[in-house]
């Protein structure tokens, strides 16, 4: 268990705060000092974040996510326009690397919210 205030409280509030990228528990600082890098100890009320590991799992999510939002651009891409198959190709799979990587931040503050409020074993 990590350092810091115990989570109490409905969850919902918390993934609320981790998809804003704020400390899950306070709300009150960041909860990131670079892209998926998360705060040893959150300024505010002391929440160890440096213990949480999501692991793959934001990662995986992204993907679920990102695959789901850009599918019905794909089918509209290739079967309802004419443009060249390298263009639709080159183009979908930038704008699929550039939505994982949107979506990526906002769902590892949900994974490390709803880690943290269950109480998941973490590193330290
Ligand atoms: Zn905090």
């Amino acid at each position: 268990m990590t350092a810091g205030p115990k989570p109490s409280g409905p969850l919902w509030p918390k993934i609320k705060r981790g998809l804003a990228m704020k400390c899950p528990s306070c709300g009150d600082a960041k909860l990131f000092r670079a892209f998926l890098k998360p705060v040893e100890h959150c300024p505010s009320c002391g929440v160890n974040w440096g213990d949480v590991r999501a692991d793959d799992g934001p990662a995986w999510a992204s993907m679920l996510v990102a695959g789901h939002l850009t599918a019905p651009v794909f089918h509209w891409v290739v079967f309802k326009t004419d443009i060249p198959g390298w263009a639709s190709i080159t183009g979908l799979s930038l704008l699929l690397v550039l939505l994982c990587l949107a979506v990526l931040q906002p769902i590892k503050g949900l994974f490390m919210a709803i880690i943290w409020d269950k109480g998941a074993p973490t590193s330290g």
